[in-house]
């Protein structure tokens, strides 16, 4: 870890780290002299710490696909991972590189946005923690500085009465997001919403969360009508391009009905219903 961390010191913005080098190799961006593969050192796990969860940076996309501790609320995840690539793809991909190439469409950063998710860097000056929503600044920038790495994500425990869900439309249903939403919803005793996060992936230059479908159906008691509201202002607040995977008014309806599926199937899953 230290030469890993040295190597990025001395190299600044000249050195990349290869983890799965799905997008690294495929991207070959320019000004890289110096390539740290750093698949040997020891970031592949996923532990449970309290009622928390520690995902190392290299833990393959596989791995959390076939994760038998991914139950309940960080289903999530796992929901996610089923639907990343083909499986030749998620044995190399990891989630760290997945967050670190920070593109609109990774598909770990929904869930773990609405996990509430952190990720934990170091780098020879220090450790640091940044809630992942402060991680992602603009399409492939991040709050990374040149000499840092990101060592793990952070889950911290889920409140009760939570469900969420995962869905993702991409031209295959293995193929890189054109749009893709998670939902973590929250019910208090009486049934009312008692918290929502809703993440929205492919809309933006950052994953994003709807503060306005959130703001509808926070303390209310939900029904179709409040959640078809809910997804139209999600379908308000995004701003997505058009380009060759999709066009800007495709990515928008699509955003409209994932959000509605996402809220029901959360709304079931805190009731008690099936992952
Ligand atoms: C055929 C194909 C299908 C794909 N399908 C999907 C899909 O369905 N969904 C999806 O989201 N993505 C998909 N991808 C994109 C890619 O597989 C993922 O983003 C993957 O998770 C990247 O992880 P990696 O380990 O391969 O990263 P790498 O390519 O090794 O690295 C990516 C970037 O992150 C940096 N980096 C990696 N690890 C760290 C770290 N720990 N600290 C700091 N920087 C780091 C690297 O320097 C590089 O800039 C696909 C790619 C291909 C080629």
């Amino acid at each position: 870890m230290e030469e890993t961390l040295s190597f990025l010191g001395d190299h600044g913005g000249s050195a990349k780290i290869v983890a799965g080098g799905t997008d690294l190799l495929v991207e070959k961006p320019g000004g890289v002299e110096c390539l740290i593969d750093v698949n040997s050192l020891p970031l592949d796990y996923i532990k449970e710490e309290g009622e928390g969860l520690r995902i190392g940076a290299l833990t393959t996309i596989e791995s959390i696909n076939g994760s038998e501790i991914l139950t309940g609320p960080v289903h999530v995840l796992t929901e996610a991972s089923n639907v990343f690539g083909h499986r030749n793809v998620r044995n190399l991909a990891t989630i760290g590189g997945n967050l670190c190439s920070s593109v609109p469409s990774a598909d770990m950063a929904t869930p773990l946005m609405v996990l509430d998710s952190s990720a934990h860097i170091a780098s020879l000056r220090g450790e640091r923690t940044v809630p992942l929503e402060e991680f992602f600044v603009f399409v492939r920038e991040n709050a990374l500085e040149a000499d840092e790495m990101l060592i793990e994500v952070r889950v911290p425990p889920q409140p009760p009465r939570t469900g969420t869900a995962f869905a993702k439309i991409g031209r295959t249903s293995v193929d890189i997001a054109l749009v893709n939403v998670a939902v973590r919803l929250t019910l208090g005793e009486d049934d009312v919403c008692r918290d929502v996060r809703i993440a929205l992936g492919s809309v933006a230059p950052t994953p994003m969360r709807s503060a306005r479908a959130e703001g509808l159906l926070r303390g209310k008691r939900l029904d179709e009508a409040l959640i078809d509201e809910a997804a139209k202002a999600a379908f308000e607040e995004i701003r997505p391009i058009s380009d060759v995977r999709s066009s800007a008014e495709y990515r928008r309806d699509a955003c409209k009905v994932l959000a509605k599926r996402c809220i029901l199937r959360a709304l079931e899953r805190a009731r008690g219903g099936p992952d």
